[in-house]
Parts: C-alpha cells; sequence; structure tokens
C-alpha cells in the first residue's frame, strides 16, 4: 500500500498526529494555508467521497463531530473554521485518500491549487 495517508495512520510515515480513535485520525496539514490546518481521515482507506457507499454515513459524520471537538480545542470553534472535502482533480484533490480540512485563523482563506 503506497498510500502517504495509509501509511500515516500506520506510524509508517511521520505527523503531528492531534487525535486518534478507532475510526479516524487526525493530524496537522505540512503546508497549512492558516494557523490551524488539521486533516481528519478514516483510518480505512477511503479514496474519496465518490467511494463512499451508504454504511459509511456514520463514520462520516463522526469526522465531521471529531472536526467539530478539534476546533474547540484550537481555540477556533466561536470565531469559526472552515471544512472542507475536496473531491477528484477538479475539486482539488491531490491525495487520493479520504480527509476533511479544518482550516481556521484570521486570514483563513481558502484557495483551489
Ligand atoms: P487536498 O488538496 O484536498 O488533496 O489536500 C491534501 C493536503 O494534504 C494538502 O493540504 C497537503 O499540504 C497535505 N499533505 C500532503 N502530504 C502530507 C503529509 N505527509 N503530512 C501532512 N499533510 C500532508
Ligand atoms: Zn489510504
Amino acid at each position: 500500500m503506497s498510500c502517504i495517508f495509509c501509511k500515516i495512520v500506520s506510524g509508517e510515515s511521520p505527523a503531528q498526529i492531534i487525535y486518534r480513535d478507532d475510526l479516524v485520525t487526525a493530524f496537522r496539514d505540512n503546508h497549512p494555508i492558516a494557523r490551524t490546518h488539521v486533516l481528519i481521515i478514516p483510518n480505512r482507506h477511503i479514496a474519496s467521497v465518490n467511494e463512499l457507499e451508504a454504511e459509511d454515513e456514520l463514520l462520516v459524520g463522526h469526522m465531521v463531530t471529531v472536526a467539530k471537538g478539534l476546533a474547540v480545542r484550537e481555540g477556533v470553534a466561536e470565531d469559526g473554521y472552515r471544512l472542507i472535502l475536496n473531491t477528484g482533480a477538479h475539486g482539488g484533490q491531490t491525495i487520493p485518500h479520504l480527509h476533511l480540512h479544518l482550516i481556521a485563523g484570521k486570514f483563513a482563506r481558502f484557495t483551489l491549487r
């Protein structure tokens, strides 16, 4: 398995992990575009939103709930934040392992790459 995010989940690749449970892992983006930039990913490889099945609904809901909890922990909940799921080439997705961006900070401005 050559997926970089699977390697972060397994511990093969380094990352600044700030949360983990049975379903998801959260770590700091290594090229942050704002003061807070965290990625929340499923521990199981799912390429993108396009590959989600009906039985993944609880997992995706959990990703959002974890993002909310991390926003509180990062101290950004009150001022606000963005949750972004880029999907596919035209959606700006560069890593084919589902990931929810939690982006916050005064200068948080999402730019497509
Ligand atoms: P996307 O463009 O939605 O696919 O976002 C991928 C994100 O993953 C980008 O913001 C990258 O900076 C980030 N990223 C890529 N590799 C790593 C890594 N090894 N550790 C942390 N973040 C990463
Ligand atoms: Zn993966």
